[in-house]
């Protein structure tokens, strides 16, 4: 194997506020939560796979701050570098945030990731983010900022407000599933992007895992990114899947634009799609998903 397994762990759906861009959102607004005792077997079940990275996120992860607590020192103690993605609610003070970022500090967490955006702002001041990241920086704990952004002049304020504090951050483009499905997509102007993807796993507190941790279940029409429940397989069992499937390694490898061409997609059309749309596009389509799976197995792979 030449690279780390990892993958976003998925507690529980519920969140504290509604973003207008919230792709993890599901369409009858129902929240589903893991079973405290079954997520301990599985960071268990997870380090004897020799999975190596844990990013809790979903909804929000520390409504349920003992149980992430608990599940942290368990990944400390099987040496697996953990994460979890805040939206940074807690930090309504700068003595609420101490408190809270020493625990996750003590507990042995690896990194906080906050996210902040203007949707993630209507709800939650950026006076808390801020406070968050000064607790980062005052108990030694990693930290950096997931600034969700569409690219609009209007978000330019937040990465001046970045730029002022000395925040350190990091855009990350709109993805338009899930709330964000109903937002305006202005049109994008970038030359001609290979769009490879990282493409990180994603379990649900229903246990099922998927190859995507964004779009995960978005492609309903192919199922691609569905590889299997912890109900019925060993967490090594779908990571082998994940590793083996032949279309996931030219995504991470060859990049969707490449793919996009060779399925007969012209380049004046390709460089029109976000890469998540240009995913979309090629793998939730049975007729493109079929012709390119047996594709992968011959000529496209070379
Ligand atoms: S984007 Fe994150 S913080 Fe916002 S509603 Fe969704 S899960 Fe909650
Ligand atoms: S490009 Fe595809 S695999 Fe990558 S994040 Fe987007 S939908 Fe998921």
């Amino acid at each position: 194997m030449n690279y780390i397994r990892k993958t976003a762990f998925g507690y529980s759906t519920k969140c504290n506020i509604k973003c207008g861009h919230c792709v993890a959102a599901n369409a009858d607004e129902t929240h589903s939560k893991m079973e405290f005792s079954r997520a301990t077997g599985i960071i268990d079940e997870m380090s004897a796979a020799n999975v190596r990275a844990i990013s809790f996120t979903a909804g929000e992860p520390l409504l349920f701050l003992n149980d992430i607590l608990a599940l942290i020192r368990l990944c400390h103690k099987n040496r697996i570098y953990s994460r979890v993605v805040s939206n940074g609610f807690w930090a309504k003070s700068p003595d609420k945030a101490d408190k809270i970022i020493s625990e996750l500090k003590i507990s042995g967490l690896s990194q906080l990731r906050l996210s902040c955006s203007r949707w993630h702002q209507a709800h939650i001041s950026r006076n808390h983010i801020l406070a968050a990241a000064a607790s980062c920086k005052k108990f030694g704990l990693d930290y950096f900022i997931s600034f969700v952004t569409d690219f609009s002049d209007e978000d330019d304020q937040f990465e001046d407000f970045f730029h002022d504090h000395q925040l350190k951050y990091f855009p990350e483009p709109l993805l338009y599933f899930g709330r964000a499905g109903k937002i305006n997509r202005p049109r994008v102007f970038t030359d001609y992007p290979p769009h490879r993807c990282d493409m990180n796993p994603y379990l649900t507190p229903d246990l099922e895992m998927y190859a995507c941790c964004d779009a995960g279940n978005r492609f309903d029409a192919t199922d691609f990114f569905y590889l299997g429940s912890l109900n019925d397989h060993s967490v090594d069992q779908l990571f082998k899947k994940y590793e083996q499937h032949p279309l996931f390694a030219l995504i991470k490898t060859m990049g969707l634009s490449a793919i996009a061409s060779y399925s007969g997609l012209k380049s004046s059309e390709i460089v029109k799609y976000r890469k998540c749309e240009l995913c979309e596009k090629l793998f939730n389509s049975r007729e493109t998903l079929k012709y390119l799976k047996t594709a992968a197995e011959s000529d496209l792979m070379h």
